[in-house]
């Protein structure tokens, strides 16, 4: 169940909204398969259907906090090989430029990546503090605010696409540019695995016809990690 919250409620105060802290495997995107410790921030300015993340519960914790669990999780955070990935949610709506400096200084060398929906990336001025960010558009607005974002951003940052796909026209990202990791990730239907079944061959179909695409398949699912 997604929950939305406004901006100034997620932007102010000296706690963040966590929904958890883990360590586990990247199951997505370029980094996929490796070890990584994951920081999912509630709330989330949209409301899909098919969301699987339940913000209904979570604890408000500083950035202190949030860099001790994380550091007791992964005792090799001051490596530069160690990932933590901000994930959501949107986590983009509590991670301001304050709170990133404050999460740099407490974690030090490991490399930050950034799992987001684009929706804020034109207004957001925090990408200067992350090694890598995965852009998973819902709606084309949201792709358009993350083309705006993706002239402005520096050429050194790798940014990848990631489309949760159903079967639907995905001409218009053909505008990213060639450079970036492009994946394709079938949609999951909850409770109903005959149509997810669906969607993972149309994903495999498309994918073999249009190889600029990369298939996604949520590995960490599948391996039954969290
Ligand atoms: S953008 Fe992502 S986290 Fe937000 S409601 Fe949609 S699927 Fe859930």
């Amino acid at each position: 169940m997604s929950v939305v919250w406004s901006l100034a409620e997620l932007e102010q105060g000296p706690t963040l909204r966590v929904a958890e802290i883990f360590h586990s495997i990247q199951g997505e995107g370029a980094a996929t398969g490796r070890a990584a410790t994951f920081v999912r921030l509630a709330g989330c300015n949209r409301a899909c259907e098919f969301c699987d993340t339940d913000f209904s519960t979570f604890a408000e914790l500083t950035v202190e906090e949030i860099a001790r669990i994380v550091r007791d999780l992964n005792p090799r955070i001051g490596s530069r090989r160690a990932i933590v990935v901000f994930t959501g949610g949107e986590p983009t709506l509590q991670l301001t430029r304050e709170r990133l400096a404050a999460l740099r200084a407490e974690l030090d060398a490991a490399a930050f990546h950034l799992e987001t929906n684009g929706s804020t990336l034109d207004r957001w001025g925090g990408a200067g503090w992350f090694e890598r960010l995965t852009v998973s558009p819902k709606t084309l607005e949201d792709f358009a605010t993350t083309l705006r974002f993706w002239e402005r951003a520096p050429n050194t940052l790798p940014v990848d696409l990631k489309i949760v796909y159903d079967g639907q026209n995905l001409a218009p990202f053909d505008a990213a540019p060639r450079s970036i990791g492009r994946y394709l990730q079938p949609k999951a239907v909850a409770n109903d695995p005959e149509a997810t079944a669906r969607n993972i061959e149309k994903t495999i179909r498309y994918v073999k016809e249009n190889p600029q695409w990369t298939l996604s398949l949520q590995l960490h699912k599948t391996l039954g990690l969290r």
